[in-house]
């Protein structure tokens, strides 16, 4: 699926001989950091790729960089499995900083990606059972709340004036110190608002996925951050409108 050790780690033990196809980022990685337990693919592919082998089919796609660059979609038809790894963890919020991923705007919009196929079941990686597709609507619908909370947590702290209550209270040389403070209570805010939610099916969070009272703050930090690096909020990241040009 893609180069992480934690899935391709052991690829070595079945020799030489053996066809590996992956993504040609995938390949580009693991020639640019050698590692002798994880050989080079010998084969690659851009967008898709179909593998036969007699009677069965997979369907390799790649849909650009979420978890990681190269990170491929595999999709047994006739079976209607589809193996993605490291997006969702069914029956659990997952691990922290959204499965310790790069790009935060692609690995969101990975949960659109997965429901677009016709499956019945998910290899997501790293728990032990596989998923549904309620397994992913689940997972979605805890980061769409968090979306919400992180949006209104810039509303109140990114804005200049919020910032400024963080930024101006004393000598300059603390600044690293007010920029600790600024972001933790933002992810703080976050955090507490998503833990005490009574959910759609009257639940709390905590009562439908694992993980959720340890690795919430973790997504809440990344998310922060993905959304003042990677996304627009309401003019912060347009030149121009909104006088936001002290945070760019
Ligand atoms: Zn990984």
């Amino acid at each position: 699926s893609h180069w992480h050790s934690d899935h391709i780690g052991a690829a070595s033990m079945y020799g030489a001989k053996v066809e590996i196809i992956a993504h040609e980022i995938t390949r580009e990685l693991l020639a640019r950091f050698p590692d002798p337990l994880r050989p080079l693919p010998t084969v690659t592919f851009k967008e898709n790729l179909i593998v036969e082998l007699g009677v069965e089919k997979l369907e390799l796609s790649y849909k650009g960089a979420n978890h990681c660059p190269g990170n491929i979609f595999i999709y047994a038809p006739k079976q209607k499995v589809l193996t993605k790894i490291d997006i969702v963890s069914p029956g659990s919020c997952t691990f922290m900083h959204c499965d310790a991923s790069e790009n935060i705007s692609g690995w969101i919009e990975a949960h659109e990606q997965i429901l677009e196929y016709d499956f019945d079941f998910l290899v997501g990686g790293h728990i032990v059972r596989w998923g549904t597709r309620e397994d992913v609507l689940t997972s979605q619908e805890y980061f769409r709340d968090m979306q919400t909370y992180v949006e209104e947590a810039l509303d109140r702290m990114c804005s200049p004036e919020g910032a400024a209550e963080f930024f101006m209270t004393g000598p300059p040389e603390h600044y690293a110190v007010y920029t600790e403070n600024w972001i933790n209570s933002m992810v703080n805010y976050v955090t507490e608002k998503l833990i005490i939610k009574t959910t759609s099916n009257g639940q709390k969070w905590s009562d439908r996925l694992a993980g959720v009272t340890t690795n919430t703050k973790y997504h809440a930090y990344t998310l922060v951050e993905s959304n003042r690096t990677e996304r627009s909020h309401k003019g912060y990241q347009k030149r121009g409108t909104g006088g936001t040009d002290y945070f760019i």
